[in-house]
């Protein structure tokens, strides 16, 4: 396949957008070659400028999980379109997506709506700081939890590739205050909290890990989190921007049973448009302004559009449960394939899933936390990534990277996949 328009396009950006893109794990950085521009997307499928077609595995980074130009969300967002974009002022949709995401999700009572992932967990932790008075926070190396100042620090995918996992222009002050831990371990997680003790305003973690590769959570693991955050007056707060509303209805809170104190959410459920939410029992979202003293904004939050699209997505997934069974089915039909042609041509591997989010790394070893995650072979994952694009299959660039299987994939597709991971693995 030639991506040559899609090269002339980018040399183009690159003169007046930095580095070409408008988020950086983007521009192929890591693994080589120049992006592919996208014209046009239709359930599994992706069509460039140079008019090749493309399987999808990466959806949009998680939202498109019933595939791309899901018409009963196109046709919301046209269909409010025509009635005025933006007014800055209530509308009754908005409540009807916040109920409809409070019955989904089981432990919270009231929502409230953003413009991205970043937006709400920068929003979730001035939220606890406010709530528990108190300033630092833990967070997971590499774990990503958006763009903001306190988690640029050892963020997986994206900042993790670039290898600045501590961004310039994040000062000393802010990283003070958040304290790194091990994805998997409990021990250092309590060591942390002994050593800070009354310091700790809240634990933030991907509860299924999706930004070092998709990394479940040891047996017991989130437990013990719940556990050591209740015993020490610990808010803690799950990030299920990639896995809300993908995992289960109700995200990892009903996949494992575990209850969080704070929910944030992005991708699926904004339905492709740009959309983040954050969510709590009553007692902690009322210390948010109007009606408590934690001030958090925004001009287009709750916008018609984004709301059209995420209540219309919403929807598809309340009516129809049979989806989540549907996309964890085909996933594992895709595991078994990959780990079976992986095996015939003595590629060494770990395959890490859970439900429609799936990771393939290229060492043996189990990939567990960060440190084991980084150990793949990183120039294999070059090749494989680039021999898969040649076979017309897009995952992510980068080996950081869960794969977001969507509902719209056939088992024609499956296969096609399969036998072209079974060719391009046979020259690794
Ligand atoms: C994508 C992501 C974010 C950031 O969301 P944006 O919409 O890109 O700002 C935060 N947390 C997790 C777990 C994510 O996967």
């Amino acid at each position: 396949m030639l991506y040559q328009r899609s090269s002339q396009l980018f040399a183009e950006a690159e003169k007046v957008i930095p580095g070409g893109v408008n988020s950086p794990v983007r521009a192929f950085k890591a693994v080589g070659g120049t992006p592919i521009f996208v014209k046009s997307a239709q359930g599994a499928y992706l069509y460039d400028e140079d008019g090749n077609r493309l399987i999808d595995y990466i959806n949009s980074w998680g939202p498109m999980i019933l595939g791309h130009a899901y018409p009963p969300v196109v046709n919301a967002v046209i269909e409010k379109a025509k009635l005025g974009t933006s007014f800055g002022m209530p509308t009754a949709l908005e409540t009807e997506i916040a109920a409809l995401a409070v019955k989904m999700v089981p432990n919270i009572d009231k929502i409230r709506f953003v413009n991205s992932g970043t937006e709400a967990c920068m929003s979730a932790i001035r939220l606890a700081r406010g709530y528990t008075k108190k300033d630092k926070i833990i967070k997971f190396a590499g774990c990503y939890h958006g763009h903001s100042d306190s988690f640029l620090i050892q963020a997986g995918s994206g900042a993790v590739t670039f290898g600045t996992p501590n961004s310039p222009g994040v000062t000393a002050g802010t990283a003070k205050d958040t304290l790194l831990a091990r994805y998997n371990d409990l021990k250092n997680i309590s060591d942390l909290i002994e050593g800070n003790q009354n310091e700790i305003a809240a634990i933030i973690i991907e509860p299924v890990a999706g930004n070092m590769g998709c990394i479940p959570p040891n047996k017991g693991y989130l437990e013990g989190l719940r556990k050591l955050c209740t015993d020490n007056d610990i808010l803690l707060i799950f990030d299920e921007v990639m896995t809300g509303f993908r995992l289960a209805k109700g995200g990892v809170q009903e996949l494992f049973n575990i209850k969080a104190d704070i929910v944030t959410f992005g991708k699926v459920i904004g339905g492709g448009l740009p959309v983040g939410a954050f969510a709590a029992r009553a007692e902690i979202m009322n210390y948010l302004a109007p009606l408590g003293p934690v001030y958090q904004a925004g001009t287009l939050s709750g916008n018609p559009l984004a709301m059209a699209a995420g209540l219309a997505m919403l929807k598809a997934l309340n009516e129809d449960e049979s989806i989540f069974k549907r996309l964890e089915e085909k996933t594992a039909y895709l595991e078994t394939g990959i780990r079976k042609v992986l095996t015939a041509n003595n590629v060494l591997f770990t395959i890490n899933r859970v439900g429609s989010m799936i990771s393939v790394h290229f060492d043996a070893t189990p990939v567990t936390d960060f440190q084991s995650a980084a150990r793949g072979d990183n120039e294999k994952f070059k090749k494989f990534f680039h021999g898969l694009l040649q076979e017309g299959i897009y995952i992510a660039p980068s080996a950081y990277e869960t794969w977001f299987l969507t509902d719209a994939l056939t088992y024609e597709d499956l296969d096609f996949t399969i036998d072209a991971i079974d060719k391009v693995s046979s020259t690794l």
